[in-house]
């Protein structure tokens, strides 16, 4: 089994990764913006099985935070703050978690920089309710002590922040970290040095037309299992992406890399790939989290780059985690003479399951 399973996350990203046998492991990718534990997320995770398939608190083999901005981390620092609650009250944890994957960006910049980020953390502090990066830092610091104090193992096995070219193994689940790459980590390690220089955190934030920070730490993951394969990219940066898979061997002059399920980097937005990036990257499932209301997303530009990186009778499908009135109307233009579906999520349904039980 190798099952993806999209919540209704708003504007943001919230799924789980099923995968294994005898019994389901799961990874729960993101949490959404705050809203989604209490509308959807914690009802789901209710109905997750023990540790080991048996009984007891429903349990996540991992959790995945892809980078500190509200519509992906709000979710899961509800989640925690339910977990710490519980351990103060002395009552059973409501979860069993086995390790945290994500990138603290102060770790991210002492990667290249020993030390540097602690110079730097007066001035963020100062400047966290003032600019949306300080509050997403925060927000980081926040769940990272969470974390801490509930004793999970935080990026095991890795052993440190997951940048590109780390793999491990997870019960049959190969994991390859695509992003951040140096290139990444050099450039936060850059805006590090020039806000102390300049006493002020605002340059970490400003003046960049080319990513935000979060953006540019966010963990893009190339997951395999059965034969089966799918590419994680958070918010990340479409030749972020790209740089990541040619470092590692996957994409090379002899055709395009294929996965079986792309989950669309910041939710379709057409700020974030060209053209390029989907003849390059081709998928038989196409995954879009957005819900088109809060940002005019996914763009239709992205939408026709996609479709049109693709022959008329290629058979694949464009999945929305929403109904949004702009994106359908768009796909089903493009599909005029093209093979492929669409697959909207009804807003009756809990979750868009995708590659359920299907053979390959
Ligand atoms: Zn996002």
């Amino acid at each position: 089994m190798f099952t993806f399973e999209f919540l209704d996350a708003h504007h943001g990203d919230c799924f789980l990764v099923h995968w294994g046998a005898p019994h389901d492991r799961v990874m729960l990718v993101d949490g959404g913006p705050g809203g989604v534990y209490r509308a959807t997320l914690r009802d789901r995770l209710r109905q997750l099985r023990g540790a080991d398939g048996g009984g007891g608190p429903p349990h996540l083999d991992v959790v995945c935070l892809s980078h500190i901005d509200e519509d992906h981390v709000g979710g899961l620092d509800r989640l925690f703050r339910d977990m710490r609650q519980a351990q103060q009250d002395g009552d059973e944890l409501p979860y069993t978690v086995g390790t945290l994957w994500f990138n603290a960006v102060e770790e991210l910049v002492d990667r290249r920089a020993p030390g540097l980020s602690a110079s730097v953390r007066p001035l963020l502090e100062h400047a966290a309710s003032d600019t949306a990066f300080g509050a997403s830092y925060q927000q980081g610091r926040t769940l990272r002590n969470a974390t801490t104090a509930l004793g999970l193992a935080g990026n095991a096995p890795f052993g440190g922040p997951l940048t590109e070219g780390a793999e491990t193994v997870l019960d049959d689940l190969d994991v390859t970290v695509v992003a951040p790459d140096e290139k990444a980590l050099a450039e936060l390690e850059e805006r590090w040095l020039e806000a102390k220089q300049r006493g002020d955190p605002g340059v970490i934030s400003a003046g960049y037309t080319d990513g935000s920070v979060p953006n540019l730490s966010s963990i893009v993951l190339l997951l395999g299992h059965e034969g089966r394969t799918a590419l994680l990219t958070g918010d990340a940066r479409g030749d972020r992406v790209l740089s990541g898979l040619s470092a590692l061997g996957l994409l090379d002059d002899s055709g395009p890399l294929h996965v079986d399920l792309l989950k669309l980097p910041h939710h379709g937005s057409d700020r974030n790939v060209e053209a390029g990036f989907f003849e390059q990257v081709r998928a038989d499932h196409y995954v879009i989290s957005a819900d088109g209301l809060r940002h005019h997303h996914p763009s239709e530009n992205t939408l026709r780059w996609l479709v049109e990186s693709r022959a008329a009778d290629d058979a694949y499908v464009v999945h929305l985690t929403n109904h949004i009135a702009f994106a359908e109307e768009e796909l089903t233009r493009l599909r005029e003479g093209r093979a492929f579906d669409i697959d909207v999520r009804a807003p009756a349904e809990q979750a868009l399951l995708i590659m359920e039980g299907d053979p390959p």
